[in-house]
């Protein structure tokens, strides 16, 4: 099995906006970045696999199971950055890791306080006093800290200033280095895409209209670009 995660048909119907059975596959030791303009579609298509929304059809399957984000066991492999917070706004960073120790088998708390002092996240505030920036950091420094295989990250990098940004994305370059992982990105930032991404599926107004080996879309179009018109 070479695919970690596979979305089949993908479909959910808003009023005035339907995602129109998306396709996606995450291959194994790979980054799939999501691209698309505002409003396309992938904060949908992400809630969609993740079970925060209900689909209207289509199939998931993870290491070739159906995928079902009720199985605490399945959970344990993934990892969500998503904006909003799971926590209690009271917490700190250091009382969530006792939370989280009781809910992932692989916690590991010495990767954990590695990854808050690399992001220079205070381990002692309590989540209200966080900006987005540093949730959105701490979110990340979470999911690398229980072994998951599969991180799906929804704009990680939006809001952060450069200089973490790229510490980001060399985190996520590292992370995949086992070839048992794999990491699916959504962004509108082409140029952090461009730099780290093997796949690209490009998504509009609800559809992919490409899907690629990055590679393969910079030597056809020159650069990887978000827009509709470059195709
Ligand atoms: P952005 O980068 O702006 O978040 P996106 O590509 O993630 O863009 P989505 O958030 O998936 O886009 O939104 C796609 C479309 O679906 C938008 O037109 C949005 O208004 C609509 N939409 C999203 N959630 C809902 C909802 N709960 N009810 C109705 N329409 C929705």
């Amino acid at each position: 099995m070479d695919t970690i995660l596979e979305v089949k048909n993908l479909s959910k119907h808003y009023n005035s906006f339907s995602l129109k059975k998306v396709n996606l596959t995450i291959p194994k030791g790979s980054i799939v970045g999501l691209i698309g303009e505002n409003g396309a579609g992938k904060t949908t298509t992400i809630k969609a696999i993740i079970g925060a929304i209900q689909k209207d059809g289509g199939e998931i399957t993870l290491f070739g199971l159906p995928f079902h984000t009720t199985n605490k066991e399945v959970m344990q492999q993934i990892a969500i950055v998503m904006e909003g917070s799971f926590f209690h706004e009271e917490l700190s960073p250091r009382q969530m890791a006792k939370v989280l120790k009781g809910l992932y088998k692989k916690w590991n708390d010495v990767t954990f306080n590695r990854y808050l002092r690399q992001f220079n996240v205070p381990a002692t505030k309590k989540l209200k006093e966080f900006s987005k920036g540093m949730r959105m950091k701490l979110s990340i420094a979470i999911a690398l800290s229980y072994d998951a295989k599969l991180l799906i990250l929804d704009e990680p990098t939006s809001g952060l200033d450069p200089v973490v940004r790229n510490e980001i994305l060399n985190i996520f370059q590292d992370f995949i280095i086992d070839e048992e992982r794999a990491i699916l990105l959504s962004s509108h930032i082409t140029t952090d895409l461009e730099k780290i991404a093997d796949y690209i599926t490009f998504i509009h107004n609800g559809e992919v209209i490409l899907n690629d080996m990055k590679d393969d879309l910079i030597y056809k179009y020159g650069v990887v670009k978000c827009s509709e018109q470059q195709f």
